[in-house]
């Protein structure tokens, strides 16, 4: 079996001990292929090199993260977007973006603006968005919802999913994926019920890792290893083989990045 983990930061600190370790682990797991997604300036080197040490393993997104918008945001957004623009090739997402009201709401029209412009970079080079919605994810499927009037092509995936079946049905109008991790193996995480309304077809796997690790490793550092545990909970869920939610969830994951 094959798995891709869409959603992994593991050029964070805390793999800086054993990142080679945990890559070749992962791999030795079937995680065959890492999407990284950006945060903001100063995650870029880590992330680089990581992709430079496993290429055609780790893959790179460009983008900058909600929780990094502040004052200093229109500067992060002209140097992220240079770096996308010399090599468009090189990213497989612009990621992560989106909107996050859960820690602090200083910058919310600036998460806007933001998220908005970095939209406009997905549909410039035809990339898919990578969203982060905490407590915004009403918001978010509104903001994607009036660019794909205008931009059908647009296409991404909403990372972290963990609304309910009217969001999920308003996410799979726009023809976009979900995005599922740790959070479906906690206890009354209540995703049992809406997972069982969303075909397949419209979900990739993620960890999110170091953050979210999953049953029985909750509150640990989560790594891109544990995916085939996030996989054999939507198996239960889903009712189906382990190998098909392998088969089905990593073709969405080469179909959405291109792979
Ligand atoms: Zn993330």
């Amino acid at each position: 079996m094959e798995w891709i983990d869409t959603h992994t930061h593991l050029f964070s600190d805390l793999f800086k001990d054993d990142v080679n370790h945990v890559v070749i682990n992962s791999h030795d797991k079937g995680v065959k292929k890492l999407l990284l997604p950006n945060i903001d300036e100063s995650s870029v080197k880590a992330m680089e090199e990581l992709v430079s040490h496993f290429p055609g393993i780790c893959y790179p997104m460009m983008g900058l993260h909600p929780t990094s918008v502040g004052k200093e945001y229109r500067n992060q957004l002209r140097i992220l977007y240079s770096l996308l623009k010399n090599r468009p090739d090189h990213y497989v997402a612009v990621g992560e973006i989106g909107t996050d009201l859960y820690w602090d709401k200083t910058f919310k029209s600036e998460m806007e603006i933001a998220f908005k412009e970095q939209i406009r970079w997905a549909l410039e080079f035809d990339k898919p968005i990578v969203i982060h919605s905490r407590d915004t994810l009403d918001w978010n499927i509104s903001i994607v919802g009036e660019f794909k009037k205008k931009e059908p092509g647009l296409r991404g995936v909403f990372h972290c999913f963990n609304g309910n079946i009217e969001q999920a049905k308003a996410i799979m109008d726009m023809d976009f994926y979900m995005g599922i991790g740790g959070v479906i193996t906690f206890k009354n995480a209540g995703m049992d019920a809406v997972l069982s309304e969303i075909p397949l077809e419209k979900l990739v796997l993620e960890t999110d890792s170091p953050y979210l690790a999953p049953v029985p490793y909750r509150g640990q550092r989560n790594s891109s290893e544990y995916i085939p545990l996030i996989a054999s909970k939507l198996a239960d869920f889903k009712n189906l083989a382990l190998k098909e939610i392998a088969r089905i969830t990593t073709e969405n994951a080469r179909t959405l990045f291109r792979l």
